[in-house]
């Protein structure tokens, strides 16, 4: 019976580490051939892109396809952006570990974890009560200690915690929050799609600098729309 048991242990073991390996081996194509061959060079970028392990982001039915250059559905009609997508938007942040971050649409919390890996802090904001629960409980299994996810509308930001030097909105709308763009620290950085919610939008780069500020507009992109929590 022991023996039994101990072969068992055995052979589940081998089976997760052959799991783990190809997943592992999986993330390092992921980011050669669709992150650095697309022209991502920020090396705390890449470093984070290599270790964060997407898989266990979305539901298990479609964690084979995790490393895939696409998005994928995470329940409650919610997506995770596209491997490439999540690292262009962390790059065009420039995160730097003495810096803290803010999100909107914590969605799986992988955006979240990839910046963790750098920044000092991630506040992170998810307007659908059920995904804020799950992406807080896998973060905390996943041992991110360092990004704080609350349950609410991102549209008017997280004042208590204002102003971050980086702003990232995973969810599009035809304008960017004019609270948002208070929050944001001299010299910050906000990276969010902008444009019809319904279609394609363009990644835009907001900069403050002597509270003048500025914005540049990027590649097309389609994201899901920034909801709004009704005033009661
Ligand atoms: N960054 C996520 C993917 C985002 S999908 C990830 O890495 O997995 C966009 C997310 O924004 C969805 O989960 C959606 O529910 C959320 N969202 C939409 N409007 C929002 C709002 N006003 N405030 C906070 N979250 C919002």
């Amino acid at each position: 019976m022991r023996l039994l048991f101990i072969i068992l242990l055995f052979l589940t073991g081998t089976a997760f580490c052959q799991n783990k390996d190809s997943y592992d081996a999986a993330r390092q194509r992921m980011v050669e051939q669709q992150i650095v061959a697309r022209g991502i060079s920020d090396y705390a970028t890449l470093k984070a892109m290599r270790k964060v392990p997407r898989h266990l982001f979305v539901p298990p039915s479609v964690a084979g396809q995790a490393y895939n250059d696409w998005p994928l559905p995470i329940g409650y009609n919610q997506t995770i952006s596209q491997p490439f997508i999540v690292a262009y938007m962390t790059e065009l942040s420039r995160p730097a570990k003495n810096k803290r971050a803010l999100e909107i649409g914590t969605g799986s919390g992988y955006q979240a974890a990839v910046l963790a890996e750098i920044v000092d802090t991630v506040y992170t904001i998810e307007i659908v009560p059920e995904l804020a629960r799950e992406s807080a409980a896998r973060l905390k299994v996943l041992g991110y200690e360092n990004i704080i996810v609350r349950y609410g509308d991102g549209y008017k930001g997280w004042p208590e915690h204002a102003p971050f030097e980086i702003i990232i909105v995973t969810a599009a709308a035809d304008h960017i929050p004019q609270p948002l763009k208070e929050q944001l620290t001299e010299g910050g950085r906000l990276v969010m799609p902008v444009g019809n919610p319904a279609t394609v939008q363009e990644l835009i780069v907001l900069t403050k600098r002597k509270g003048k500020i500025t914005e540049q507009r990027l590649e097309p992109v389609r994201f899901v729309p920034l909801k709004r929590l009704k005033e009661k």
